[in-house]
């Protein structure tokens, strides 16, 4: 969704990208996509429901590399189908990505950092996926056909703040101010040349009209279309003293923003973030922690999944496929295995490092992909001043600081107990100069710069633990970019013989689990009919 630029004003009939970047502008993204829903543009998962694979050919044996979401799934169907199953894992857990860190765990990333979470027992963080939105069918199938229990994860908050060092004085300001202020200046404006007559050329009379009465009630207008400070815009933003019981209680008007102050500010450029397809509300996490899913999974498969398996070396020829490997446990190398056919879903970050005998077009995809890097710290707190003092519960906060971000735990509200913040998550960068120093230093930084939004947090700190995804062993990254996607995608999703790729790097919605199980199940769908084809059936 990159439509931004703005309708050429020498073209007087807007054309449907143009009529969808005004929608945009006005209503933000979340308008923007339902207009684009409604004029069937824009797509959920294509998900349908569970594969059907039917029966596999009798005897016939598939060993999958990786026990990440999407080799699990892998895993689940084809046993179903009657596939002889044998996973291989380099960790000692199931879930890859999808992925918790608890009270008591050790982490050691790439260059031999070791942290261990010193968290409350109970409290844990999420250092990859955290959320899964109502519009991912197909993890939320498998959620619900696992009985894995989901709670709502609150993604906007109003009460949350938008913050940026140059705007306010480096004050934090409320969600809920910036987003009234913004629409209502918009509603203002476009109401203005409404009246002023330049969009005479693209809208009629009865459009104007119906415009100028949506515009009122999108932005909080009086009766002569005009934001101005006052109950109607007071209702929206906020009051100085909220209305009452009692003595005193008559509710005191808050001032708006001036519209130069606010498009100054830059703050309204955090509005749309929460509002793109697969960021809109509804949407869920696990209760406990998102590594429920993989347990789940996990638990599933059972002895399935063999743990502690370091593949090596990847091999096939017209009888099967051979893998080597190093066993962790035994610490033997140079173990082998063999099946009928492999599904292969470890990262190409790390394939590219692996021997294999792919063909030219899926080695050329696998040497030249790059991986994302990101960066998440969780701090765990004394007490929730975020609620106690600030009555935020849940959200997030941004921030152009280089924590980009504070998100508050969506689970156990109220609580007296100690709670866990995402107190940094960021991209590019950002999560290279993040990384770039120890985790100790990460995490005090963290604090630091967390601090100039809710002074309590040096005062409240009790423990932090930082995962930079581009430094993780075992995926090198957090999620795979694509050097000319349009062109390679084919060669790298294609049975490659008796071999077939799968994970979110091979997906049209990577850095999702989402993207993960769809890769998956398509994958298997065509390995199952080239095995059938093959057994003759
Ligand atoms: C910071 C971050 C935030 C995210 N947020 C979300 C979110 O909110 N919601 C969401 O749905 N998704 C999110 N994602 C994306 C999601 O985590 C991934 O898309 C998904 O988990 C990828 O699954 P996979 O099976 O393709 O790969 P992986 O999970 O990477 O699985 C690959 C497996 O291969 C194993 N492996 C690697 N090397 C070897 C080897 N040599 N031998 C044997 N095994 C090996 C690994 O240990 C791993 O278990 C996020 C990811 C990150 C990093």
């Amino acid at each position: 969704m990159a439509e931004t630029e703005n309708p050429t004003p020498t073209k007087p009939i807007p054309t449907r990208r143009e009529f969808l970047t005004m929608v945009g502008a006005v209503g933000g993204a979340a308008a923007m996509y339902q207009a684009m829903g409604m004029m069937g543009m824009a797509h959920a998962s294509p998900y349908d429901g569970p594969i059907q694979l039917g029966q596999a050919p009798e005897g016939t044996k598939v060993l999958i590399l990786g026990a990440g979401i999407a080799g699990m799934v892998a895993a689940m169907e084809l046993r179903d189908a009657g596939y002889d199953v044998e996973v291989l894992e380099y960790r000692d857990v199931a879930g890859g990505r999808c992925w918790t860190l608890r009270a008591g765990d050790t982490y050691e990333e790439l260059g031999g950092f070791v942290q261990t979470v010193d968290f409350a027992e109970g409290n844990y963080f999420n250092p990859g996926p955290w959320r899964v939105p109502y519009n991912h069918y197909a993890i939320l199938d498998y959620c619900r056909r696992l009985e894995v229990e989901l709670e709502p994860l609150i993604q906007i908050n109003n009460h949350a703040y938008v913050h940026s060092v140059d705007a306010f004085d480096g004050k934090p300001v409320r969600y809920r101010e910036v987003n009234a202020d913004f629409r209502g200046h918009i509603s203002d404006l476009l109401s203005k040349v409404t009246n002023q007559g330049a969009l005479d050329e693209v809208l009629s009379e009865e459009d104007k009209e119906n415009l100028l009465e949506g515009l009122r009630t999108f932005g909080a207008l009086n009766s002569d279309n005009e934001y101005v400070s006052g109950d109607a815009a007071s209702r929206r933003r906020g009051f100085d003293r909220p209305p009452g019981g009692g003595v005193d209680a008559t509710p005191i008007s808050s001032e708006i923003m001036d519209v130069s102050t606010l498009l100054d500010s830059g703050l309204w450029s955090r509005l749309a973030t929460s509002e793109t397809l697969n960021s809109s509300a509804p949407i869920f996490q696990p209760k406990g922690g998102m590594d429920m899913i993989a347990r789940a999974m996990a638990e599933n498969l059972g002895d399935v999944i063999r743990y502690r398996k370091r593949v090596t070396r990847i091999r096939q020829d017209e009888d099967g496929v051979t893998v080597t490997y190093e066993d962790l446990i035994t610490g033997e190398t140079d173990v082998t295995t063999t099946a009928d056919y492999c599904v292969c879903t470890i990262p190409f970050s790390i394939l590219s490092q692996i021997d294999h005998d792919f063909s030219a077009p899926l080695a050329n995809v696998i040497q030249d992909m790059p991986y994302a890097a990101s960066i998440k710290v969780g701090l765990e707190f004394k007490r929730r001043f975020w609620e106690e003092d600030e009555h935020i519960y849940g959200g997030t906060t941004y921030t152009d600081l280089p924590i980009s971000q504070i998100s508050y735990p969506s689970n156990d509200y109220l609580s007296k107990r100690p709670g866990v913040v995402l107190g940094a998550y960021s991209w590019g960068a950002l999560a290279y100069q993040y990384s770039s120093i120890p985790p100790e230093e990460r995490v005090t930084r963290t604090v630091e710069w967390g601090s100039q939004i809710h002074p309590q947090m040096p005062e409240e700190f009790k423990a932090g633990v930082s995962v930079a995804w581009h430094r993780v062993p075992w995926t090198l990254g957090c999620y795979g970019l694509w050097n000319d996607k349009d062109d390679h995608y084919e060669d790298a999703v294609a049975m490659d013989r008796r071999i077939v790729c799968a994970g979110e790097h091979l997906s049209y919605l990577p850095a999702w689990m989402e993207g993960a199980v769809l890769s998956s199940l398509d994958a298997i769908s065509r390995l199952h009919d080239t095995a059938r084809n093959q057994a003759g059936e």
